[in-house]
């Protein structure tokens, strides 16, 4: 009943043309497989310079795919030097934004709560907004996988208001498996995942925790994709690595399609 949902976040890499040309191309593979928005939802998250000219592209095209940026600011407008808000996302066409992902986290050093004035602000402005949980590899090996996602959700979504649940999306990311070749087992995936939607019925209620998309992400690839993505709490995922070559990730959204 939820529609699957893939976003490929191209981090800090491509050039403009670079960024265009893979957007033409991904877009290109879907339409070759008739992948249309009614299957599958697919966003492609370039850095921040290139939005503009990548959701040029995507509008002259009609692409399916939903423009979506990194980050944002909490914060509408202001002397805030370096910072892009969700105001200035939605003015060059992003629909979607990235919260909370592990490299902000945990290389930015971003404290949960920035984090939750982020997912408020992304929610409120009305960008799709996917927030990023997943535990460090100590806290996999103390057991405390569940533990660390809670605190993480509960600590995002407190005093959000949820309006529409398909504008939320949760990217389950163990940390440990992202850009590093490791994959969680689906069924690991699968037993996080549906702690995740528990604690989301206990946040949000049953009707919209059952709605709301939870991708896997964490060195997903066109062999392991399938076997993950037919779990039956995973939605989707969100791709780094495997993202950056258009033949992959286009293999990786078939592959969350339903059949
Ligand atoms: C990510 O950065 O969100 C990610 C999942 O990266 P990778 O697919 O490269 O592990």
């Amino acid at each position: 009943m939820r529609r699957p949902i893939v976003g490929g976040n191209w981090k800090m890499h491509l050039t403009r043309i670079g960024a265009v040309r893979l957007a033409r191309e991904v877009g290109e593979g879907l339409r070759a497989h008739d992948v249309d928005a009614a299957r599958l939802d697919v966003g492609v998250f370039p850095p921040f310079v290139y939005l503009d000219s990548v959701g040029t592209t995507l509008s002259d095209d009609r692409s399916p795919l939903e423009l979506g940026a990194q980050d944002l600011h909490p914060e509408p407008e202001g002397a805030f030097t370096g910072e892009v808000s969700a105001p200035m996302l939605l003015d060059v066409g992003a629909r979607a934004v990235l919260v909370g992902h592990s490299e902000r986290r945990h290389v930015i050093g971003e404290p949960e709560s920035l984090i939750r004035r982020k997912t408020h602000a992304a929610l409120a402005a009305g960008l799709r907004c996917v927030l990023c949980v997943g535990e460090l590899l100590d806290e996999r090996d103390a057991g405390t996988t569940n533990e660390v996602n809670e605190r993480q959700l509960r600590s995002a979504l407190e005093g959000a208001a949820v309006r529409d649940p398909d504008m939320l999306v949760i990217a389950y990311e163990p940390v440990w498996a992202i850009g590093t070749g490791r994959t969680a087992t689906p069924q690991d995936a699968q037993q996080a995942h549906a702690h995740i939607r528990r604690v989301l019925a206990d946040v949000l209620g049953t009707d919209a925790a059952a709605r709301v998309r939870i991708q896997y992400g964490g060195s997903v690839k066109p062999a392991n994709a399938k076997e993950l993505f037919s779990q039956p709490d995973i939605d989707g995922g969100l791709i780094g690595g495997a993202s950056l070559k258009a033949e992959d990730f286009v293999a990786i959204c078939l592959a969350a399609v339903p059949r």
